[in-house]
């Protein structure tokens, strides 16, 4: 698939194409600060096949953590659009600078439920999410479960397994 969008204000626009190797919501404390307040929607996209189109990403790293996710994002707006992070083959697209967000569908996998403020709502159902403790899987687990007392662990911790459910 062929996937357009861009930031808030329209500085800098992309174009994804390939097949999404996951669709899912992440609950952690830092995906809250960046979205707002509720879970981050995003799509794992295969980086040969995402650029930039128009204008550039700023990007950010926090150098307090071992391993940062790299953030990019509109300079002028400040509308997020990817993370990339460390050992992962894949760009983070944030769904909410799709042209056309339903293409996102539903998400496969909610992860880092251990941090789900009460209001945070996990889909049910086949297409939904079911078992999002069970997805996690080793060290990356224990750390998800555990992580509610260190933002920091949480957020330098490598992303976990992705099974499909
Ligand atoms: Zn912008
Ligand atoms: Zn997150």
């Amino acid at each position: 698939m062929v996937l357009e969008g861009g930031c808030y204000c329209g500085k800098v626009r992309y174009v994804a194409e390939g097949e999404p190797r996951l669709r899912a919501q992440c609950h952690c404390r830092a995906c809250q600060h960046i979205s707002g307040g509720g879970p981050n929607y995003f799509m794992l996209m295969p980086p040969e096949g995402f650029r930039y189109v128009k204008g550039a990403p700023k990007s950010f790293r926090r150098d307090d953590l071992k391993a940062p996710v790299t953030r990019e994002f509109c300079e002028v707006c400040g509308a997020h659009i990817a993370n990339r992070r460390p050992g992962l083959p894949f760009v983070i697209l944030k769904i909410g600078t799709l042209d056309d967000p339903t293409l996102y569908g539903a998400a496969q996998m909610a992860m880092f439920t251990a941090e789900k403020p009460p209001f945070h709502v996990i889909p049910e159902g086949p297409a939904g999410v079911q078992r999002p403790a069970a997805a996690l899987n080793g060290e990356a687990a224990e750390r998800a479960s555990t992580a509610l007392t260190s933002r920091r662990n949480i957020a330098s911790a490598p992303f976990p397994t992705l099974p499909i459910v």
